[in-house]
């Protein structure tokens, strides 16, 4: 029986990159393909052994096919994981296994490759060292890629040349491998079953702006190829077979949005200085190089955090000091921007990077992470600082210390940037020696001392997100405390206050690159606490500047102090939301009235 397909079904997930996609689903079925166990007569062994080389044969294609056909050049230096595929597809061991059990068992291929993978893997997860149980993944990518040409006897991988103009990318998981060979310009957005905002899919579609909606559970069951969807990224929704009206309505706000942007970029340029002249920097935050780009178009004056994990968890094995320094200089070497600041290594909490080894711990949030990992692995640190440290010959680069706790901390981490420097110039090696060294404030013990940071520091910059989760104790993660989450908090207000007012004090510019500087909403507060730098989310930051150029500074001097009196962070919010809708009836009534 042939199912009728859906109508106008909507499904909801994680809108992880903006605006509206429409089009013919292309469906990337990488589910486990089911194989059955088939007898072999004994004159028909030969032939099943020869099915099994030929897979082999064209699973080697396959995979030099990729490497060939890369269409990025920084994504070709990643290619290195197809190699090891390689290598294992020749292993003698494993093909021999794998024919000896279609002869002794009279068998077919993949029932016997089947057994053999499965007693490796079972062999592999038994393997203490972390790294090596990894590897277990590569067989099963491996087993998998053998399988579909095996009983498909097709290929296993994105046939672009077969996707339409604008395909909707439908799949459970999106592999380093498939993302390796997408041609970006021909997809007009990404439907996922798992994956949240910073899985590999949701950084890429983000950095390139294509539509995504991750998290959506089961997609790949309720579609077929050719289907027409709907991507929402900003409602993260998605409708499967859209009747005609539905379609109208998404197609009106696809030219909303893409007329919103349009009037965005016109206005990104624009100098972010109030009506009365309080002037601020505005910065963004990104997580990959591609962002770049993307930061400089949306009127970035320079990047107020790069978060640079994503450097770690881009590769298998640690980035060297020469992977880190190509990175950085491609920032340095941007002249659009005016600041660089690279953050280092923020692994732990909530982020992980596979091959650091952490030790398990009770309660991560506060356990070994950021800096004082840095600070322990001194090696793991130097690298990074080495590759800044190069880099900063060619532009502009700050360093920023995250979860920065003391002074101490702070000496011992200028420590190693002196060893460092001192080894490059023995080497006669060119870097900054100027650069400037900062802290995130977003520990509350850094907040009460930061008269003292102040005078260690050349910046600091405020990680409300953090921040707010060790000062109010809630886990950011954590969705049964999330509505404790809560910007303006007097005691979150007062230690910005502080922050700012030390650090001037001390002639030092403070910053701020948590979420709270990407909500529109809260500019005037920003404003009133007079910091010099606001870093977000580049697609926030024409918005950000329209709210600047129509605020006098001197009012949001007296909405601040107005909002210090209230003891409720609930009536503070209510204050703020009813003053913007006032001010900016067109962006901020809607939001007022929910
Ligand atoms: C923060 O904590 O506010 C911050 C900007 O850093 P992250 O979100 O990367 O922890
Ligand atoms: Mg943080």
């Amino acid at each position: 029986m042939i199912e009728e397909p859906f109508v106008n079904k909507i499904l909801k997930g994680i809108g992880v990159s903006s605006g509206i996609g429409i089009g013919k689903v292309y469906l990337l079925e990488r589910g486990r393909i089911p194989i059955n166990k088939r007898s072999v007569k004994e004159k028909h062994i030969d032939r099943e052994i020869t099915k099994f080389r030929s897979a082999i044969q064209s699973a080697i294609d396959e995979l030099n096919r990729i490497k060939e056909t890369i269409p990025d050049a920084d994504v070709k230096k990643h290619a290195f994981i197809i190699d090891t595929h390689m290598l294992m597809l020749q292993d003698e061991f494993f093909v021999n296994a794998v024919i000896d059990t279609i002869k002794n068992e009279k068998i077919n291929a993949e029932w016997a490759l089947d057994i053999i993978v499965s007693k490796f893997l079972a062999a592999f997860e038994k393997v203490e060292d972390a790294y090596l149980r990894e590897r277990g993944q590569d067989i099963k990518h491996i087993y998998d890629r053998l399988v579909r040409i095996l009983v498909k006897g097709k290929k296993s991988d994105i046939e672009w040349r077969n996707i339409s103009n604008k395909a909707l990318i439908v799949a459970h998981d999106l592999s380093p491998a498939d993302t390796i060979q997408l041609n970006l310009n021909r997809i007009v957005g990404f439907a996922i079953d798992i994956g949240g905002r910073t899985s590999h899919t949701s950084i890429v579609a983000r950095a390139l702006e294509i539509p995504a909606v991750v998290g959506i559970g089961n997609i790949t069951s309720l579609v077929r190829n050719n289907d027409t969807i709907i991507v929402d990224g900003d409602e993260g929704a998605v409708v499967i077979n859209p009747t005609k009206e539905v379609e109208k309505g998404y197609i009106l706000k696809q030219h909303r949005l893409k007329t919103q942007k349009r009037e965005f970029l016109r206005i990104a340029r624009l100098k972010p200085e109030t009506k009365d002249g309080f002037k601020l920097k505005v910065g963004a935050n990104i997580e990959l190089i591609a962002e770049m780009d993307i930061a400089v178009r949306y009127g970035a004056m320079g990047i107020g955090l790069y978060r640079t994990e994503y450097i770690y968890l881009s590769r298998k094995t640690l980035p060297s000091t020469m992977d880190h320094f190509h990175i950085y200089k491609k920032l340095a070497e941007n002249r659009a921007l005016e600041y660089i600041t690279v953050r280092t290594l923020d692994i732990g909490g909530d982020k992980f990077v596979s091959d650091v080894e952490m030790t398990k711990e009770i309660n991560p949030a506060m356990g070994l992470r950021a800096i004082r990992l840095c600070i322990r692995e001194i090696e793991l640190f130097k690298s990074q600082l080495m590759g800044i440290l190069r880099a900063s010959a060619f532009g502009p680069l700050r360093i920023l210390l995250p979860m920065v706790s003391g002074v101490d901390e702070v000496r011992k981490a200028k420590a190693v940037i002196n060893e460092c420097m001192d080894e490059l110039r023995h080497k006669k090696i060119p870097f900054n020696e100027n650069i400037k060294i900062g802290i995130m404030i977003e520990v509350p013990s850094t907040c009460l001392i930061s008269d003292l940071l102040a005078r260690e520091v050349d910046f600091f910059s405020i990680g409300t997100n953090d921040l707010i989760q060790y000062t109010l104790a809630i886990d950011r993660v954590n969705e049964y405390v999330s509505y404790l989450y809560a910007p303006l908090h007097p005691a979150v207000l007062r230690m910005i206050q502080k922050t700012v007012t030390d650090g001037h004090n001390n002639n030092i510019e403070v910053g701020l690159c948590g979420e709270t500087a990407g909500e529109p909403l809260y500019v005037p507060i920003l404003l009133g606490l007079e910091l010099d730098e606001i870093s977000m989310n580049p697609y926030i930051i024409p918005k950000t500047k329209k709210v600047i150029r129509g605020l006098e500074h001197s009012y949001c001097k007296e909405l601040l102090q107005e909002i210090l009196r209230k003891d409720s962070p609930k009536e503070a919010e209510l204050i703020v939301r009813k003053e913007m809708a006032r001010l900016f009836p067109e962006d901020f009534l809607k939001s007022y009235k929910e």
